[in-house]
């Protein structure tokens, strides 16, 4: 539909109402931010078109056009709410005079809605971070530390962009060198999560990932059906990787390690080859190796030091006498590790998983390389979608996350949009899943 382009207002129209009010009261009664949630998909709530969208301040409305009769400005001539912030360009706009609002007229309350829409930081802020803050409600939290969701309970990507968040350098380019204009859509919506996760200034403690996460299900729909954090970090980093040369710099040089394989027949190699890897998979023994001492009660317990064996010269015979040697050769910054858990050619991968709990520290050595923990993916069941009318078909799985605020040494654990301190004695009671450990070099890693 062609809209008329609405220029009948004159200068003089603008110092009326909107402009007027601004100038008087700050503001104040025009914009709620309690009403504002910047997170949503940019669609309009009449048309449910993607162009040319605008946030009422007064009600939190996502409407359309500025122009005479679009849903914007009948909004503000039906209502009475005046301004509007355009998520284009962020410049707020006084309707139904279609008017910029300059920037003279700017206040606090102004300046903090253009900052919620797209927190900005600058390289010598980070240094702080993790800090306290509060959000418009007066409820405390560290930025950083704030629950990601979205409103169709995909948690199982959540948990893993709040991890992503907590590898330093990938979040300091994310934060600091994407620009709103990048032509990257993907690069775009992950670096304003990332932004938003690291917001000092919340209006409320929870961000949606809503945007990022409809951008993947047009763009990737595969990567969304497979319920998998760990699928769904690898198609990420390689998103990260294909999109952006400064990013797949910064993965390579801080994800990635590599592994030595060597082949060997009768005690002499055949073959010897280095593989990368951004995430090293730890097999759990299964129920047998634990036959001995286990009743159908017990719940099994294995050392992270026994699964690591694996990749320390530890023969695997392949065939015959042909055996394999597997050996880490380099640590990467981020250690990011998978447990096996799931055996997806299964029926039901989630009631027949390996139930084996991991007992680990939350430092380690490695290869001479000290690792600090900070970010533990654990997997529980849902406990309440388990009926009797679905007694034939799998579990659901519930998705959390724990993660370390290394300034105030303190675990705090994420479920959905909740959150609370965790003892770090607690870790390992649940099923670990997924972990990412930091190199412990006296935080060189970081800015
Ligand atoms: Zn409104």
């Amino acid at each position: 539909m062609k809209r008329q382009h609405y220029d009948s207002f004159n200068e003089h129209a603008q110092s009326a109402a909107a402009v007027k009010r601004l100038k008087n009261d700050g503001s104040s009664s025009l914009v709620q931010r309690s009403h504002l949630n910047f997170d949503f998909d940019k669609i309009c709530t009449v048309t449910l078109s993607h162009i040319n969208i605008y946030c009422c301040l007064t009600c939190g409305k996502y409407l359309q056009g500025r122009d005479r009769n679009s849903p914007a400005f009948l909004h503000s001539v039906n209502t009475y709410h005046q301004l509007y912030l355009s998520f284009h360009n962020l410049q707020l706009y006084s309707l139904p005079e279609n008017k910029i609002v300059k920037a003279q007229y700017f206040n606090e309350t102004l300046d903090s809605i253009r900052f919620a829409a797209f927190p900005v930081f600058k390289s010598s802020e980070l240094l702080e971070y993790p800090k306290r803050c509060l959000d418009i409600a007066g409820n405390s939290y560290f930025n950083g530390f704030v629950p990601l969701t979205d409103s169709l309970g995909r948690d199982f990507c959540n948990v893993i962009l709040m991890a992503i968040g907590h590898v330093i350098p990938l979040r300091d380019w994310l934060v600091t060198k994407c620009d709103r204009d990048a032509n990257n859509e993907f690069v775009k919506f992950l670096s304003l999560v990332t932004r938003k996760q690291w917001n000092p200034s919340l209006f409320r403690v929870s961000v949606l990932t809503d945007e990022l996460l409809g951008y993947l299900a047009l763009s990737e729909p595969k990567l969304l059906t497979q319920h998998d954090p760990r699928s769904f970090l690898l198609h990420i980093l390689h998103l990260m990787a294909s999109q952006s040369s400064e990013l797949k710099k910064l993965v390579n040089e801080n994800i990635q390690g590599q592994l030595e394989i060597c082949t060997n027949k009768d005690s002499v190699t055949i073959t010897k080859k280095r593989v990368p890897f951004k995430c090293l998979t730890l097999d759990l023994p299964s129920e047998s190796f634990f036959k001995s001492s286990s009743t159908k009660d017990t719940i099994n317990q294995v050392q992270l030091g026994e699964l690591f064996k694996k990749y320390y010269g530890k023969k695997e015979k392949i065939e015959g006498d042909v055996t394999k040697v597997l050996n880490l050769v380099t640590f990467p910054n981020y250690l990011i590790l998978h447990f096996n858990r799931f055996d997806r050619s299964n029926k039901c991968p989630i009631k027949n998983r390996n139930k084996t709990l991991v007992e680990f520290p939350t430092k380690m050595m490695l290869g001479g390389i000290k690792y600090q923990l900070i970010a533990n993916i654990i997997h529980n069941e849902n406990k309440e979608a388990q009926t009797l009318a679905n007694l034939a078909q799998d579990n659901e799985s519930v998705w959390s996350v724990q993660l370390f605020n290394r300034k105030e040494m303190q675990w705090f654990e994420f479920s959905k949009n909740q959150f609370k301190s965790k003892q770090k004695q607690l870790l390992f009671l649940d099923e670990t899943y997924m972990q990412f450990w930091e190199k412990d070099d006296g935080g060189t890693n970081r800015m």
